[in-house]
């Protein structure tokens, strides 16, 4: 598997770092003063690709939290562009009244965020913020999806590692890559 991978874009380490500084950022905005109505909010990562992250996120943020669970798909099987964002499963609970915080792996045409904001509002959450590891630069289709955090802006080239796949491979591979184009080949 490592060996598929023909670039480091950002490895564990800088992954570790930056994720530990939004946690703090949205334990800060989640907590009094910010939020004199509690310090309580419901989680919404987008599965499959946002698990590790969620996972690693989580454990940095000690207020009281609910996890819901939404699976989208947009890059079905071996597509390196997005088909067009598809709600698969749900099993978010009653988000009625509560803080919504949906995380997501990456944002690149914003056509994820853009599905699935309106449904949380839909169904009762008072407010739905937005978290993504990744943004996807220079991508005007996105310009307006808003995310109130974002780990790290990347080029618009096509990434694995850290819970983002290509047909379902590579989520285990720690650092984010890119692949060698013989293994997009091979996996297909
Ligand atoms: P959007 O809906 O904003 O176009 O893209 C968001 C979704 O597409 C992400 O949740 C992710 O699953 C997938 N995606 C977008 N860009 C990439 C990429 O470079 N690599 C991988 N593996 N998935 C991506
Ligand atoms: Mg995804």
């Amino acid at each position: 598997m490592v060996g598929d991978i023909e670039r480091i874009l950002i490895p564990r380490d800088k992954i570790a770092q930056r994720v530990r500084e939004m946690a703090e950022q949205i334990t800060a905005d989640h907590s009094p003063p910010a939020m004199p109505d509690g310090d309580e909010i419901t989680i919404v990562p987008i599965l499959t690709g946002a698990m590790i992250f969620c996972c690693d996120l989580i454990r940095e943020i000690p207020i009281a939290m609910r996890i819901g669970l939404l699976t989208v798909s947009s890059y079905p099987g071996s597509s390196l562009r997005t088909q067009g964002s598809q709600v698969l499963s749900q099993k978010l609970g009653d988000v009625r009244g509560r803080h919504v915080l949906l995380l997501d792996d990456i944002l690149d045409s914003g056509g994820t965020l853009r599905k699935v904001v309106p449904i949380l509002h839909e169904l009762g959450a008072i407010s739905v913020k937005t978290c993504v590891l990744l943004r996807k630069a220079d991508r005007p289709e996105a310009s307006d999806v808003t995310a109130d955090y974002v780990g790290f802006e990347i080029p618009d080239e096509f990434v694995v590692g850290y819970g983002l796949d290509y047909n379902n491979y590579y989520r285990n591979f720690p650092d984010i890559g890119v692949l060698h184009p013989d293994a997009i080949e091979r996996r297909a």
